[in-house]
């Protein structure tokens, strides 16, 4: 799972971010989650090239972006203009990105944006309880974006959103529990619950993730950590959903177009920090 984040730190916003990874990730290497900055190696990620001439994030590739900070959050205004233009000179990849702060959307898409937006963008709103579902997701229907999905993870209890799916606007759902440090127990009937909602209205859904405290007919269980996406898998509630296919364009660009490119561009390292949603 490829992952771009042009910028690095973020402020907490909601519930689901009191045990947020990247913070646990930071402390660790000494480092403040807090200190909100650009990433020095990695911004120009989507175009880059390996020396052949090839882009780095190969063609059809779905990145997911800003995993280490959020795509809209206030600090990376002066940032995300060139961000979005990387993401207009690749169509040939899917840029998901995912948000608690689907308020400041958009005011922040780019000129060009449309009134359906990119096909190669899809924007993905957290919902960790009942409280942001109901606060996220009509915001969520009422921006232009082409693809949308919902992130209930780090699950924290049981949500109802049937009355946003039915628009026919959310094309998949993601549940997760939570890992690190204060880990709160996510129960299997709140995963359940989505996954029968999403059955009855038609949305794809994934249970990804059990995380570290997992209840299970009222048992509650520490799950180690090389095993939590395993368990999940095996519990078998994963549903397709009629999500659009992403297909690719049959020439993708051969070059970042009108972009101002850092020196360099060439053979980069790609930022590896973690392989977990937020
Ligand atoms: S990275 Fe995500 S989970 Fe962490 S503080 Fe920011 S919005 Fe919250």
């Amino acid at each position: 799972m490829p992952n771009w984040n042009p910028w690095h730190g973020c402020r907490k916003k909601s519930e689901g971010c009191q045990n947020c990874y990247m913070y646990f990730l930071d402390a660790q290497r000494g480092r403040d989650g807090a200190q909100i900055s650009r990433v020095k190696a990695g911004f120009d990620l989507p175009v880059r090239k390996h020396r052949d001439g090839s882009f780095l994030v190969k063609p059809g590739s779905r990145l997911f972006v800003c995993m280490t900070s959020d795509f809209f959050l206030e600090e990376a205004d002066p940032w995300r203009p060139e961000a979005w233009e990387m993401i207009r000179a690749r169509p040939d990849v899917l840029f998901c990105i995912t948000t608690k702060r689907p308020e400041r959307a958009e005011k922040c898409l780019p000129s060009g944006w449309g009134a359906e937006g990119w096909e190669n963008v899809q924007l993905n709103v957290t919902a960790e309880n009942q409280r942001r579902a109901d606060e996220r997701l009509p915001v969520l229907l009422s921006l232009p974006f082409r693809r949308k999905g919902v992130f209930a993870s780090p699950l924290l209890e049981e949500i109802r959103m049937e009355r946003y799916l039915a628009s026919g606007s959310i094309g998949s759902v993601s549940a997760g529990g939570e890992n690190y440090a204060g880990a709160r127990v996510c129960d299997f009937a709140w995963i359940e619950s989505l996954y029968a909602q999403c059955r009855e209205a038609g949305v794809g859904f994934d249970f990804w993730d059990t995380g570290a405290l997992f209840r299970k007919d009222g048992r509650l269980y520490r799950i180690p950590y090389r095993l939590r996406r395993e368990q999940a898998r095996k519990a078998g509630l994963h549903l397709d959903g009629a999500e659009k296919p992403f297909v690719p364009p049959a020439y993708p660009p051969e070059s970042g177009g009108q972009l101002h490119l850092p020196a360099g561009g060439q053979g980069a390292d790609i930022p590896s920090r973690s392989e977990e949603f937020r």
